[in-house]
């Protein structure tokens, strides 16, 4: 069992460990990987250190590293249908997702790869004759890429292309659940030609490899994409170096719909914010804030539609959505569930494990719990599921209904992203602006672009990934400031 990836070579654990992964659609194992460590993770950062400090890519002219991002992208599109199946495999995720995970993939490749190929530093006018002042980008170093299972290689690929673009090397620490598409990755970047070295893969937990490389001292920066648990742990275990940390965190994201919202579009679209990937997903639209005169019209909807969603594997073509990752994952959010129910919230539907066919793997149903209030933990912890909380806002004129909607959405520690529903584009547009999350939909839900950035206010996280802004926190800002007539500094006397 080969499946770290150090230094140019595919290694076993130092340990010789291995892990089963099982898929949790039903629970059969579906790969047999290395669970590597502490001494893995140790090997993986002293290469990664060699091959910033000595190696050919921090300075290969941009053009080739754009080539490399470009082959990996033709290699995606080749290989599409086996990397995706693996995926579902690792996920339980349908089939049809991960294809659309992997088109998103290839198209941050290729965003990276054009990105960097137009990157330019900037010249300082100095106004002096004798100085010639510019402006440079270079690469950050050694960074420590840590990412979740609900989108294995999506995330993956939201660090890895940037770090590469920008000239940097990685140590890779995927899911321990989920790691079958990272393999593919380290591959597909080794027949892409990147040097030894450049690259690594070190699969294991978090407690064992992640905590390595948040603290180790040859790691710059820890781009970190998880829960905002293992996030405020990260930036503590980081703070002793001072390296860069990048932190992509939960979301806690209000789904406002006007009374004067498209109610048929804003109805349809509140089940896929909630309820697509069983609701694992960061920007998942778990709080329903709706305003009070529509609540009985829009939930008595929701509630019709939810139960009629059908569940099942990653290759069942009639399934909607697929099981959770984990059974503890789901007992977890099964307990947030009881929890919001014996604060006072009412169960409208789900909230129970289901049986039967579905018995074997971890399914949740989708679940709608109305008459939530902001003194309820359910609006404001993450279940990181398929449960929608119902909260209701109404004001004496219209400027009241929208300071309402707006103080509920933001009572929050998170800031991820959240939507507007209106056909006022006034509003939409006031609102939008007044809500303190990341990213904002009016009149839509879950779509985003590589080319906008993407990230978190408040305890959502520090920095912004794609985009632009993407690449910058993988780059260090260098001022060179070239005096082309060197002359004494006469500050102090030569008292020699
Ligand atoms: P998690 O925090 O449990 O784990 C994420 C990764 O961190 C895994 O690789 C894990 O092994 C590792 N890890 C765990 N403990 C660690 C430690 N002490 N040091 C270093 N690494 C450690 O999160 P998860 O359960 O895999 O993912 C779900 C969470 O991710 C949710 O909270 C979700 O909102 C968040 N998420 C956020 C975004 C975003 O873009 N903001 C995207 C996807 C997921």
């Amino acid at each position: 069992m080969s499946s770290l990836y150090v230094d140019g070579q595919w290694q076993a654990a130092a340990s010789g460990a291995t892990r089963e992964i099982r898929c949790p659609a039903d629970q059969q194992v579906v790969a047999t990987v290395s669970e590597g460590g502490a001494q893995d993770a140790q090997a993986a950062v002293a290469a990664a250190r060699r091959a910033f400090d000595h190696g050919p890519w921090p300075t290969t002219p941009t053009p080739e590293r754009a080539a490399v991002l470009t082959r990996v992208a033709d290699l995606l599109e080749a290989e599409l249908e086996e990397v995706a199946r693996l995926e579902s495999l690792d996920t339980g995720k349908r089939l049809v997702e991960s294809r659309i995970d992997m088109q998103d993939v290839i198209g941050v490749f290729r965003h990276f790869a054009a990105l960097v190929q137009g990157e330019a530093g900037q010249v300082v006018d100095t106004g002096m004759p004798d100085v010639a002042s510019r402006v440079v980008h270079e690469p950050v170093g050694v960074c420590a890429l840590v990412t979740p299972w609900n989108f294995p290689l999506l995330q993956t690929s939201w660090k890895v292309a940037p770090a590469l673009a920008a000239g940097n090397t990685f140590v890779l620490k995927p899911s321990e659940l989920t790691p079958q598409s990272a393999i593919w990755l380290l591959g597909a970047l080794e027949r892409a030609g990147l040097p030894a070295g450049v690259a690594n893969l070190v699969l294991g937990t978090g407690a064992e490899v992640g905590a390595v490389l948040s603290e180790h001292p040859d790691v710059d920066l820890v781009s970190f994409t998880g829960g905002l648990q293992t996030g405020r742990t990260i930036m503590a275990a980081a703070a002793p170096t001072v390296k860069r940390v990048a932190l992509e965190l939960g979301g806690k994201n209000p789904n406002v719909v006007f009374a004067d919202a498209d109610l048929p579009a804003a109805i349809d679209n509140a089940l896929t914010a909630v309820f697509l990937d069983s609701g694992q997903v960061c920007s998942a639209g778990t709080r329903l804030v709706v305003e009070e005169s529509i609540h009985d019209e829009v939930v008595t909807e929701l509630v019709r539609r939810a139960k009629g969603i059908r569940l099942g594997g990653p290759f069942d073509e009639d399934a909607e959505t697929g099981p959770l990752i984990s059974e503890a994952h789901r007992a977890k959010v099964h307990a947030y569930v009881e929890a919001a129910v014996a604060e006072g919230a009412q169960l409208l539907t789900g909230g129970e494990i289901p049986g039967g066919d579905l018995a074997g793997g971890f399914y949740y149903p989708p679940t709608i719990l109305d008459g939530c209030t902001q003194e309820m933990g359910c609006v404001h912890d993450e279940s990181f599921g398929p449960v929608l909380t119902v909260e209701t806002f109404s004001g004496a004129d219209h400027d009241a209904a929208e300071d309402a909607a707006v103080a509920i959405a933001n009572d929050t520690i998170y800031g991820l992203a959240g939507a507007v529903w209106t056909q006022d584009a006034g509003r939409a547009e006031r609102v939008a602006r007044r809500l303190r999350h990341g990213t904002i939909w009016i009149n839509d839900f879950h779509p985003y672009v590589p080319q906008a950035e993407w990230g978190g206010m408040k305890q959502s996280g520090v920095g912004r990934e794609l985009g632009r802004a993407g690449l910058h926190e993988y780059v260090e800002t260098k001022h060179v400031w070239h005096n082309t007539r060197p002359a004494r500094a006469d500050w102090f006397a030569d008292r020699g």
